[in-house]
């Protein structure tokens, strides 16, 4: 895996065709994420898998299900209804989203999730909390921070998480499961490396004077190019698409907006 990084072209991600083909790439996945599990002296019972299926279709979708994925993360929220309506026929199928979310969208988020990973927003927060109560649902929640420091990245600063934990009692319906990161895009293993040993430090500090109801026990972090450096770093959840379902034609800047562009635009 050294000198593997986010930008998918350099990687060597076969395309998920067929149920032995997300078989395969699933065992290399469980593989890798043992092997980390294994430098870092940690049970590879502590980490769990989310594979991430945007812009994958449905027919490859319910290939992986019968290859055994139970739950999916999708960056976007109308494509992710649209692929829950879609697939309702698959009762136990946990859909997650982990992208930005604009408030307008909440309802949405609140008819379908099980997972949101993206919360960096009190107006978020406030908006999810009354559609979840409305629906007689709740949500498990990550906090998003932001710790590459780069502009292009949603997610709260490091500084600003305590003083947005103390507001999250008063949103009942929200279940705070723990923090929520993407690393540097950079060969540099060593500076994506400091992206999530940052974001651990922050955890076990937060954890200290979190609110009481307030576990912060995960801390989702690692992708397909860095997950094993993340598990190696602490992360308890990893968001792996194309190392499972293959590389992505839809450039990483779709998601990440370059920091001269609006970062709040609307799905196409
Ligand atoms: C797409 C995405 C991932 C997974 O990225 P891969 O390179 O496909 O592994 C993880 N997290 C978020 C927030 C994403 O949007």
């Amino acid at each position: 895996m050294h000198g593997h990084f986010h930008h998918g072209k350099q990687q060597h991600w076969p395309q998920a065709d067929s149920v032995e083909d997300f078989h395969r790439n699933l065992a290399a996945v469980r593989r890798r994420i043992a092997a980390a599990c294994a430098r870092a002296g940690r049970d590879p019972a502590s980490v769990r898998l989310l594979p991430v299926s945007k812009t994958v279709p449905e027919e490859r979708i319910r290939l992986a299900y019968a290859a055994g994925c139970r739950e999916l993360g999708e960056n976007k929220v109308q494509e992710a209804g649209r692929k829950w309506e879609a697939m309702a026929d698959l009762a136990d199928l946990r859909w997650s989203v982990i992208g930005h979310l604009q408030t307008n969208k909440a309802r949405l988020v609140a008819r379908f999730a099980a997972e949101f990973q993206a919360l960096d927003s009190l107006r978020v927060a406030e908006a999810l909390d009354r559609r979840l109560q409305a629906e007689g649902r709740a949500l498990d929640v990550f906090i998003q921070v932001n710790t590459s420091g780069e502009a292009s990245k949603f997610g709260l600063a490091p500084q600003d998480a305590q003083a947005f934990l103390a507001h999250l009692p008063a949103f009942p319906a929200l279940r705070v499961r723990g923090l929520m990161t993407l690393a540097v895009f950079s060969a540099d293993i060593a500076r994506v490396r400091a992206c999530f040993v940052l974001l651990r430090e922050l955890r076990e500090r937060l954890r200290q004077e979190a609110p009481t109801g307030i576990a912060l026990e995960e801390l989702s972090m690692g992708m397909s190019g860095d997950y094993e450096v993340a598990i190696e770093e602490g992360a308890t959840v990893v968001r792996v698409g194309q190392a499972i379902f293959g590389a992505r034609a839809t450039p990483d800047s779709f998601y990440w907006p370059p920091p001269s562009s609006p970062t709040d635009k609307e799905e196409p």
